[in-house]
């Protein structure tokens, strides 16, 4: 399908049960808002946007009562979802339960659950989503029940959840010296802007090898003797014959991967140098806008406080062929898979600071990279650069990766 996949909104349900759904352009199941979906037994893989989506706002009218028109409700069990250019799943607001699913292999997170989802989450096996696990955003009061999950290999973490209710309560002096600085801002009944409930996460959940941190090209490969497109383990696996490090189950899983796999295959190769003409990227500092309308002069960026060293250094020379580290971070946060999404590259020095799109590195960055600050999903990882022809072409190297930066 050109667009969504199957849609139930206001009062609409679906009932979805065994069906293979690949290869729609944006989401493949859109529950609500007030919609209703029973998602048993299917396979979901190679959509451009999640596998499932479901959500709509909880409504509140003046008396800051909480009115439910608008949240959805679905129940996911038994899917195989993977291999989606955004997440696996992301609720919106409203109440699932998500059952015995595989939810592997998502370009974004395996789950996205915010905006008031009542979460049962039980007995899924959620692995190798290139930001995390499951990521619970702004969810207020709505409580989360994470139990009996296989949470595994990771580059991020397995459970992340944005500043906690519970947390800010138990540190109640730190909470008085910010209500002195900031007003919270009271969103619904005992809701505060911002905050989401602790989930309730068990014993029973195996969280294994997570946090992996930045990976080169060639780790991220030869994790198990497991199929890269479908995860089917086998011993008679065929190897790409270009890179001869993925491998595959079938001439199907190989087509299906290809897609991707296309751009990261020459990285896996140790000589091959991405190499960018300087006349094809941008300028960083270009249409920033600052408070006054204008843009800010080179090297005026805002950086977090927390990036130790940022601005200090040695300019590198673009007369010289010397190699130096760069950080090249991915743009807007949220977005679907696109391998021509614009990348931010710059030194520590921030001398160096330019706007590209490049395929490789866009892989390069989004699977082996780690999650930046706010941990939603822009990701950044530090590479080997040089410049070539007296600083017209920047090269850039992935034999092997610098060691981890603190800027
Ligand atoms: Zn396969
Ligand atoms: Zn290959």
């Amino acid at each position: 399908m050109r667009q969504i996949g199957i849609e139930a909104r206001e009062g609409g349900a679906i009932r979805a049960i065994n069906n293979t759904i690949s290869n729609n352009q944006t989401h493949v199941f859109a529950i609500g808002p007030n919609g209703y979906g029973y998602i048993s037994g299917n396979i979901i893989q190679g959509n451009g946007a999640e596998g499932v989506w479901s959500g709509g706002n909880f409504k509140q009218d003046e008396s800051m009562e909480m009115n439910e028109e608008g949240a959805s409700r679905a129940v996911l069990n038994d899917n195989i979802i993977r291999q989606n250019g955004l997440s696996g799943i992301s609720f919106d607001g409203g109440y699932f339960e998500v059952k015995g699913n595989k939810i592997t292999f998502n370009w974004l997170w395996g789950m996205m659950v915010k905006s008031r989802s009542y979460s049962y989450i039980l007995d899924n096996e959620i692995s190798e989503n290139k930001c995390g696990g499951i990521r619970i955003g702004i969810n207020y009061t709505a409580a989360v029940f994470i139990n009996g999950n296989t949470i595994r290999d990771h580059i991020g973490p397995s459970i992340y959840t944005v500043s906690s209710i519970e947390n800010s309560l138990k540190t109640s002096r730190r909470r008085k010296t910010l209500e002195k600085k900031v007003k919270p801002i009271p969103v619904g009944d005992g809701e505060i802007n911002g905050e989401s409930r602790e989930p309730f996460i068990f014993s029973t959940n195996f969280l294994n090898d997570n946090e992996r941190g930045i990976q080169h090209p060639q780790d991220i490969f030869c994790m198990i003797e497991a199929c890269c497109f479908c995860r089917k383990i086998s011993q008679q696996l065929k190897f790409c014959s270009r890179c001869k490090k993925a491998k595959y189950c079938s001439k199907d899983c190989q087509t299906n991967h290809w897609i991707q796999h296309k751009h990261m295959c020459k990285l896996l190769n140790a000589s091959y140098v991405v190499e960018v003409q300087m006349s094809d990227t941008e300028p960083n500092n270009l249409g920033r806008p600052t408070e006054h309308g204008k843009s800010y002069g080179a090297n005026q960026r805002a950086f977090d406080p927390k990036l130790v060293g940022i601005g200090k250094g040695t300019p590198p020379d673009s007369s010289s062929c010397k190699r130096f580290i760069v950080k090249i971070q991915s743009g807007r946060e949220y977005g679907c898979y696109d391998p021509y999404k614009k990348l931010i590259v710059y030194d520590q020095t921030v001398t160096f600071d330019i706007q590209l799109s490049n395929p490789e590195l866009y892989h390069l960055c989004n699977e082996c990279g780690v999650l930046t600050g706010h941990k939603v999903t822009t990701k950044k990882i530090f590479c080997w650069a040089s410049f070539k022809n007296n600083g017209q072409t920047i090269c850039f190297h992935t034999d092997n990766l610098p060691p981890f930066q603190t800027w």
